[in-house]
């Protein structure tokens, strides 16, 4: 897979300092995407474990999360990248505008953010969404999506 950007985020995984990777590729075409640049796979440079390697490991120790953005078309390669985020000390995260995901991605999985974006509903932070994210703990997904609706102080 190609990606398009690497970008560290508070934002995206709550109480997570995230090493985030938009992978290009992305089937799903949500009306009012904001993220258009991930729709077309030849877009960005090509991700390999020699490259997602020094990636992480620049991180290593100062985020806690490796978090991709889109990439579950191609899971092999992703559950591979999974894999080494663990095995460095990072948690993962992955957000999919699908419903559902395969069970050998989910397996990789702290964090599962869901759902197609719906300019009617919003995004996470909207109390209107249709997303959720998810924390995974034992294989039990415990709801987290009104943690993106604190308000802020
Ligand atoms: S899943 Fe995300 S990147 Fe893909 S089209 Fe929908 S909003 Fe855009």
């Amino acid at each position: 897979m190609n990606y398009a950007y690497v970008e560290l985020g508070l934002q995206e995984v709550p109480d997570e300092i995230s090493v985030v990777v938009g992978f290009t590729g992305c089937p799903i075409h949500c009306s009012g995407c904001h993220s258009k640049e991930l729709w077309d796979e030849s877009y960005g440079k090509q991700m390999t474990m020699e490259r997602m390697e020094n990636i992480l490991y620049k991180y290593k120790g100062k985020c806690s999360c490796f978090c991709a953005m889109g990439g579950e078309w191609s899971p092999n390669e992703l559950i591979q990248y999974f894999k080494m985020a663990r095995s460095m000390g990072y948690k993962t995260a992955l957000y999919t505008g699908l419903n559902w995901i395969a069970q050998d991605v989910f397996e990789h999985l702290n964090y599962l953010k869901i759902g197609p974006y719906i300019e009617s509903l919003g995004g996470l932070s909207d109390k209107t969404t249709n997303q959720r994210m998810f924390r995974i703990e034992n294989g039990a997904m415990l709801d987290i999506t009104n943690e993106f609706w604190k308000e802020v102080v």
